[in-house]
């Protein structure tokens, strides 16, 4: 109706407004803990860093030049395995790789390098968005340049995840006029859906990944039915210690292994509306939704991307945004 739709142009509207007086500086929380990791250290050895300290991407640093050398995430360690893929004779020399050859490795199985785009922390994060839409990175880095000295310093790194948090926590009185059903504003994907089974295996769930650049996939049983979902970062520990040989195990003994603080899955309806999915965001620690019907089946998917995207471009005229 009329007022569903004045509602929900004015519940976008009220949070660009915010997106565009906060920085993304204002996202990053009081304290905390920033692990950079310099580009010549073993990819064997990134991946156990990573692990223990908890988290599944990491900054670079060329101490060489004294450069930012990009973000270290799953889309390396996949492309690793790609490699060994194609060049299963060279397991001696995957296990020598620094974190430098990354940029060899693309090459080498013919990938693009992905665009490495920045925002100074102080900009506001409505181009941090912006810029993040637009070469679909999951995670920007946040990059201060001294004037004098031109040096750089690596503040921080925000993701789709941490934005879209800082919007549910601060903008209650805009999210709640979301009112339109997913399914009315058609946010996520519906179509060609990318599944696999409990017995697949690691590796077919990666080339899928790859083919469809995506970053999860839902393990569905023979009905359809949801059991769970296959994320990137789920390569991480397949392939500790280099054990690339393991990769042929099933989809179903990888996700067994998962920490015992994983955070679950997140599924939804059709019907659910985009304020409820804000309610979802704001309470836990989720990534993607899986849109459900009433027996569990696969309908759907809904991207951290997909969201932000509907909240900063839906129903924004073309000219309007040609400044960012
Ligand atoms: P993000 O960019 O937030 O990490 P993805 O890379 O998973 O999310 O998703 C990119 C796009 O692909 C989104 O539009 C999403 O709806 C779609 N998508 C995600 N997973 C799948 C899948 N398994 N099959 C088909 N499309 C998918």
């Amino acid at each position: 109706s009329n007022s569903l739709d004045k509602d929900q142009m004015q519940g976008l509207r009220g949070v660009r407004e915010f997106l565009k007086v906060r920085t993304s500086y204002d996202v990053l929380p009081l304290s905390f803990r920033l692990v950079i990791l310099d580009n010549d250290l073993l990819i064997r050895k990134s991946l156990n860093i990573l692990i223990q300290n908890g988290i599944v991407s990491a900054p670079l640093w060329d101490s060489r030049n004294g450069t930012f050398a990009g973000l270290l995430t799953s889309t390396d360690y996949i492309n690793v395995i790609q490699y060994y893929c194609q060049f299963p004779h060279e397991i001696d020399q995957v296990d020598q790789f620094r974190l430098s050859s990354l940029r060899d490795i693309e090459r080498a199985i013919g990938v693009l390098p992905l665009e490495t785009v920045s925002v100074h922390p102080m900009r506001p994060l409505y181009e941090a968005c912006r810029r993040m839409l637009k070469t679909r990175a999951r995670r920007i880095p946040l990059i201060d340049t001294d004037d004098e000295t031109g040096r750089e310093t690596v503040v921080s790194v925000i993701t789709q995840y941490r934005i879209l948090k800082f919007i549910a926590v601060n903008n209650e009185q805009h999210t709640m006029l979301l009112k339109k059903p997913v399914r009315e504003i058609g946010l996520g994907t519906y179509t060609d859906l990318a599944t696999a089974t409990m017995n697949s295996s690691v590796l077919d769930v990666i080339h899928l990944m790859v083919k469809y650049n995506i970053s999860a996939v839902p393990i569905v049983d023979k009905d359809n039915r949801v059991l769970n979902l296959f994320e990137a970062v789920d390569v991480i520990p397949c392939i500790k210690g280099g054990a690339y040989d393991e990769l042929t195990a099933t989809v179903g003994d990888a996700l067994s292994q998962r920490a015992e603080d994983f955070a679950g899955i997140y599924t939804c309806s059709e019907e659910d509306r985009l304020d409820s999915i804000f309610e979802t965001i704001r309470k836990s620690r989720v990534h993607r939704l899986i849109v459900v019907d009433d027996d569990s089946r696969l309908k759907g998917i809904i991207s951290l991307s997909d969201i932000l995207k509907y909240v900063l471009l839906y129903g924004e005229e073309e000219d309007d945004l040609q400044e960012y």
